[in-house]
């Protein structure tokens, strides 16, 4: 199948390339000249597990191409997903400029059928816009009064991708959920996903764009329900890691999204639980349960700080060595990372920061560019009076700690992710805190 994908980023670029690893030609469109440039050399603008060798061969074979011209890319294609970013505005609200602009553009280049899918995250009710966008701006020669003389598709496929395993996820979908109002749209979907032969489910446009952010929102919730707990455990003395291993073996519950630490971040949680919250508002409902999603996500972080200021006391003048700065590992995506409210707010009490990360820095220094960024995790630890895990990188497990332990001030380590084992941890004589592992109490 021709497929155009609209917007190279982290799920346009990985959706291009792996429709093409599984048959079909494509065209990968973004307005970025610079990163069109790169992916046509045969780079991967971000950090992907696995992304790049395929991006390679796929060029080389030339089933995967890239341009800049919406136009070039409708008019080669059947089907064009629009893969752009779908931000958050002040007031939570997801901007869809991108989305709308594109729809205009996709509709002024249209010359024979299309179907066009949203594989954006956006609000219940955005596909009927986007199909209204599409028929104000068809060419004159498509429009007879009210009628419209050209036949298209809006549907609705939202991607539930992860980025550090991005590619592996979109080869093997728990499900892929599409959005239609037409039998057409329906097979050509389905033709487009058969060779991963995966469950599939088919509803309407609005239950699609809602099963994304239904999905978000209730992983957000696992992961501020179990931060919440873990503030109990602190208290009672006992073990959040033994609580959610109890918990998790319930298959009714299961032990994904229950780790506690600072929080989530991302460019997906905190904009969809967002947006979903003034969706719920718009439509007369008070999602009161996902504002305490929130609080209690963004107090995590509050807490991490309060749980080292104890420890360390003053904070000011104080060398802080941060171990990981991406929202999560095996990736370099700085959005919304936790990592960058806990610097901000140090740095802002007077410590000196220092951070270590393995893919993120280029990203880091646009958004905390006031940090001393190391080339390795020894000379990131040489001097510091505490360090904190903040992103558990797998490396980070393989660490030589009599060495970083000889490097540091302060043997003190803060372990925002409950990465390490805190008996392994003391027993290298290092003072250890976690998240909710009722050891920060026993210690006051
Ligand atoms: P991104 O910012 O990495 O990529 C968006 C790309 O679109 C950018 O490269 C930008 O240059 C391009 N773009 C914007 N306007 C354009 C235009 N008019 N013409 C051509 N290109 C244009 O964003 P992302 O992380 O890939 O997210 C895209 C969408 O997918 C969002 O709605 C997001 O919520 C959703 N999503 C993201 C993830 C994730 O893990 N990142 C997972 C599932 C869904």
């Amino acid at each position: 199948m021709k497929i155009a994908i609209i917007g190279s980023g982290y799920v346009g670029l990985v959706t291009g390339v792996c429709l093409a690893h599984i048959g079909h030609e494509v065209v990968c469109i973004d307005m970025d000249q610079d990163k069109v440039k790169k992916m046509r050399q045969g780079h991967t603008p971000i950090y992907e597990p696995g992304l790049e060798p395929l991006l390679k061969k796929y060029l080389k074979s030339k089933r995967i191409s890239f341009t800049t011209s919406i136009k070039e890319g409708v008019q080669k294609s059947t089907v064009i997903f629009i893969a752009v970013g779908t931000p958050s505005k002040k007031n939570g609200d997801a901007d869809l400029t991108y989305v709308e602009n594109v729809a205009r553009q996709i509709a002024t280049n249209m010359d024979s059928y299309k179907l066009i899918v949203e594989k954006s995250t956006v609000p219940a009710e955005t596909g009927q816009k986007v199909a209204r966008t599409i028929r104000l701006n068809l060419p004159k020669k498509y429009k007879q009064g009210k009628k419209i003389t050209l036949d298209f598709d809006v549907a609705s496929n939202p991607e539930f991708l992860r980025e550090g395993s991005a590619v592996e996820d979109f080869m093997n979908p728990d499900r892929v959920v599409i959005g239609v109002e037409s039998k057409k749209a329906e097979n050509l979907l389905r033709e487009i996903y058969a060779p991963l032969n995966p469950k599939m489910v088919v509803t309407n446009i609005n239950s699609a764009e809602l099963i994304k952010h239904a999905s978000n929102s209730f992983l957000a919730t696992k992961i501020s329900f179990i931060n919440a707990l873990s503030r109990i455990c602190d208290e009672v003395g006992a073990d959040v890691l033994k609580v959610a291993e109890g918990m998790g073996l319930d298959k009714r519950i299961g032990r994904s999204f229950l780790d506690a630490g600072i929080g989530y971040g991302g460019s997906c949680f905190p904009k969809d639980v967002d947006a979903f919250i003034r969706l719920s508002e718009e439509s007369g409902y008070k999602f009161h349960l996902l504002e305490e999603v929130r609080r209690i996500n963004e107090e995590q972080k509050q807490n991490f700080i309060k749980l080292m200021e104890d420890k360390l006391w003053i904070v000011k003048n104080k060398v802080i060595g941060v171990l990981g700065l991406a929202f999560k590992p095996n990736t370099d995506d700085m959005r919304n990372a936790p990592s960058a409210d806990i610097i901000r707010i140090l740095q802002h009490e007077g410590a000196k920061v220092k951070a270590y990360d393995p893919q993120a820095v280029d990203n880091a220094k646009k958004v905390i560019p006031h940090v001393s960024f190391c080339q390795d995790p020894y000379v990131l630890a040489k001097g510091c009076d505490c360090l904190l895990l903040l992103t558990e990188w797998e490396e980070f497990k393989h660490l030589d700690f009599h060495k970083i332990k000889s490097l540091m001030r302060h043997p003190m380590l803060f372990d925002g992710r409950n990465f390490y084992d805190h008996q392994k941890m003391e027993d290298l004589g290092f003072e250890y805190y976690g998240i909710g592992r009722g050891l920060n109490r026993e210690r006051a």
